[in-house]
């Protein structure tokens, strides 16, 4: 029977956190969060905020409205949201089917309380561990040997590897045994909760119910890793209590599915809740110890809780079912956190995986809503997306609890938080709901290799296991050590001839990219020569105009200047002959009468002189002169000043004269590098040819056989005849894993 699709938006939770008592006294509740009813919430800038700021200047609003699935006001208890939010993702798990969980928000806004919770207010997960320990009670498998293997599939531990796995579970719990009273504390807290976790007709809801089962039994195994600064590290492994000792980080690895999964990460097979609660604890205490010793927060982690579900019919594993809750690093951006050097590359990646998170959401949403679209969704590019593409591509439901608080204080960074999850809550998965034996886990022995799938891997399985980006892609760690080596082989010879095609294909892009740049620039750099000519040209001949014009303006200036004075002086002087005659012979009469005239001899002359000075007519002559004498010394004043402006001038011009000179002798330097440029096509012109008959080689390499192993001995070859012959020489890197069993 073919499989129904499910379809649904992603559930986005929103819990609002109270304020605590410092809060209220610091005066951080103006009223900032207010929420409508159980579905929409508006957020009020507050004054001083960067938000307000901007809307006051017309950019943003200062009011926001945003709906969720449900919202949870900080009246609103554990058991409130856990009842509401989480249960029907429970049921999932308990029915076979995976889960995840994650919590979003900025640091102190109640993530790790919705998730793990305080011992008397326990949060989702013990919540979670205790209901699934009620429905499996009397149904549990106790062998311990049955372990989940890869993301999806089993593996049988022998009775050796049984032992050990006894053991390291004895090692962590006897280094807890200090915080037992307080864990007691935590079980007997949540022990109340297991009767009212999952009532009669609850279990009735799923499908399979294990009462009715009857021989169906279960195990569960649970893991608790955190990713910092992209690097994983497993919560679990008890050798990191010793402070000497550096932490080992974790390589995440593909499945050959298509699924990641964290490479050797510790599983611990658990009975109770109680010893779930210990592991929980054990984890916590070493990720604060850790972030302690390399003073860091560990808000600044993402820590993943996971459970791994089997259900086990007689010996064969029916399903492994997986619920993961992560409670994500503080979504603060960079400049919030005042951090530098190595603060400011961990406070990078960690939003560089949030970042990463919103793109992939963003993405989805994207090729969602525009059917059309179907842009690149980059889980690839950090760890947390990896291990999360499968649930985000249908392989499970996923669903968000968003924590805000109500602080005016850190308005900002709770808007983005807000809008983040706007587009989370557009999201739709498609859940394929497969017939379950498609979904059957591959159970392997110790060796690695299937017990119950009859033969090996065929090729063509693989073919399409691994893709052709997944080969080729040096970052993609696939766990190689996990395949036989024939599959190796063939492994091998698919990826050669994928290699060389890559090669051919990228070498003719590469030429064609190479001409067309080629061509682009001596386009640019001809338009630009050409440009700059015009613009010398042009300044050239404003140059001349302005200097012209400004020379015939003094010139005007000093024809002006000259004719006026001319015209002053005349007009001081100007009087008219009849009356200068008139005037002298009635002074020469005045003179004959005062004066008795001695009969005009030798010493006439010195008695004219001396009737000149006697006589105030003649003072006023010399007074006159004086003037003029005066006049004629400010004119000179005045030809000398209009004669240094214009020696000035000629400075001027000397000047403009020199730039343009130089101007010249730039634009003779550009023509000659257009010259160069002429040869540079000449050259790409040959290049041309060159490319033609590359192209015609690789033509012709395309027609034989792709592969010839004897012209070219490249690694690939190596990697080969290693492979055939792996005691001739030494093993590669990747052989010199013999394939394990084990995940340890
Ligand atoms: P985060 O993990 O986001 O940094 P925490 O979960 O550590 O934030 O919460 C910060 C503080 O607020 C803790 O002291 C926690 O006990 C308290 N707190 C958070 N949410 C609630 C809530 N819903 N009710 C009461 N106290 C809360
Ligand atoms: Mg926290």
């Amino acid at each position: 029977m073919p499989g129904v699709a499910e379809q649904q938006t992603m559930r986005v939770y929103l819990r609002v956190r109270p304020f605590s008592r410092e809060e209220l006294s610091d005066h951080e509740d103006q009223g900032c969060v207010v929420i409508e009813n159980s579905q929409a919430v508006t957020l009020n800038a507050p004054k001083g905020s960067a938000t307000m700021k901007s809307s006051e200047k017309g950019i943003g609003m200062s009011l926001h409205k945003f709906s969720f699935s449900q919202i949870f006001g900080p009246e609103k208890t554990q058991s409130e949201l856990f009842e509401n939010t989480v249960k029907s993702q429970m049921y999932d798990f308990l029915d076979g089917k995976n889960a995840l969980i994650f919590s979003y928000g900025v640091t102190n806004a109640g993530k790790t309380y919705t998730i793990q919770g305080t011992p008397k207010e326990p949060g989702i997960l013990p919540r979670v561990l205790d209901a699934t320990f009620h429905y499996i009670e009397g149904h549990q498998y106790e062998g311990m040997d049955l372990k989940p293997y890869l993301r999806n599939d089993a593996q049988y531990l022998d009775p050796d590897q049984v032992k050990q796995e006894r053991s390291a579970k004895a090692a962590i719990f006897a280094s807890v045994k200090e915080v037992r009273e307080k864990l007691e504390l935590l079980s007997s807290s949540t022990a109340a909760l297991s009767s009212s976790s999952l009532s009669q007709e609850q279990t009735g809801m799923l499908a399979s119910n294990p009462t009715e089962a009857g021989s169906s039994q279960f195990t569960l195994w649970v893991a608790f890793f955190e990713i910092y600064n992209e690097c994983v590290y497993d919560l679990l492994q008890s050798s990191l209590c010793t402070k000497s000792k550096k932490r080992a980080s974790l390589r995440v690895c593909d499945d050959g599915a298509g699924n990641a999964y964290v490479k050797d990460l510790r599983w611990i097979n658990i009975q109770t809740l109680g010893e779930a609660c210990k592991l929980l604890q054990f984890g916590n205490k070493n990720r604060s110890a850790a972030a302690t010793k390399m003073n860091q927060s560990s808000s600044r982690s993402h820590s993943i809780f996971t459970m791994k579900l089997l259900k086990i019919d007689g010996s064969a594993v029916k399903w492994v079912s997986e619920f993961s809750l992560c409670d994500l690093a503080g979504s603060e951006r960079c400049n919030k956190t005042k951090t530098f050097g190595e603060r400011l590359k961990e406070a990078g990646n960690i939003n560089n995986s949030l970042l990463i998170l919103g793109k992939c959401i963003t993405a989805l949403r994207n090729n969602q809503t525009d059917r059309m679209k179907n842009s690149y969704i980059p889980f690839r590019e950090s760890k947390l997306t990896k291990l999360f593409q499968a649930v985000f591509c249908g392989k499970g439901k996923a669903s968000m609890i968003v924590n805000i608080n109500q602080c005016a204080s850190t308005y900002d960074e709770t808007l983005h938080v807000m809008k983040f999850s706007a587009v989370a809550k557009q999201v739709v998965q498609v859940i394929p709901d497969k017939p379950l034996e498609s979904l059957a886990p591959c159970l392997v022995g110790r060796d690695g290799k299937p017990l119950l799938r009859n033969g090996g891997i065929d090729s063509e399985a693989l073919e399409s296991y691994l893709s052709e980006e997944e080969l080729l892609d040096e970052e993609e760690e696939a766990d190689m050590s996990l395949l036989p080596q024939n599959e190796l082989m063939n492994v091998i010879e698919s990826m050669r001839t994928k290699l060389l095609a890559e090669r051919r294909r990228n070498l003719v892009q590469e030429m064609e990219i190479r001409k067309e740049m080629g061509d682009a620039m001596l386009q640019q750099i001809m338009e630009s020569e050409e440009l700059r000519s015009r613009q010398i040209e042009e300044l050239k001949e404003s140059y001349q105009e302005k200097m012209e014009n400004t020379f015939e303006m003094y010139k005007d200036a000093i024809k002006e200047h000259a004719y006026q004075s001319a015209m002053n002086n005349l007009e001081d002087d100007y009087v008219p002959l009849d009356e200068f005659i008139a005037e002298q012979e009635k002074w020469l009469l005045n003179l004959r009468q005062s004066v008795p005239m001695p009969s005009l001899g030798v010493g006439s002359l010195q008695m004219l002189v001396y009737i000149l000075y006697s006589d105030d007519r003649f003072k006023w002559i010399y007074k006159e002169k004086c003037a003029i004498e005066k006049m004629c010394e400010d004119k000179q004043q005045l030809i000398l000043s209009l004669e240094k402006r214009l020696m000035d001038l000629s400075d001027t011009l000397e000047k403009v004269r020199d730039g343009f000179m130089e101007k010249s002798a730039d634009l003779e330097a550009l023509q000659m590098k257009t010259k160069s440029m002429e040869e540079v096509l000449l050259q790409n012109i040959e290049k041309d040819g060159e490319i033609a008959s590359l192209k015609a080689e690789v033509a012709r390499l395309s027609q034989k056989s792709p592969v010839q192993p004897k012209a070219k001995r490249g690694l690939l070859a190596n990697i080969r005849e290693a492979v055939t012959s792996p005691r001739k020489c030494t093993p590669t890197r990747t052989l010199r894993k013999t394939p394990k069993a084990t995940q340890r």
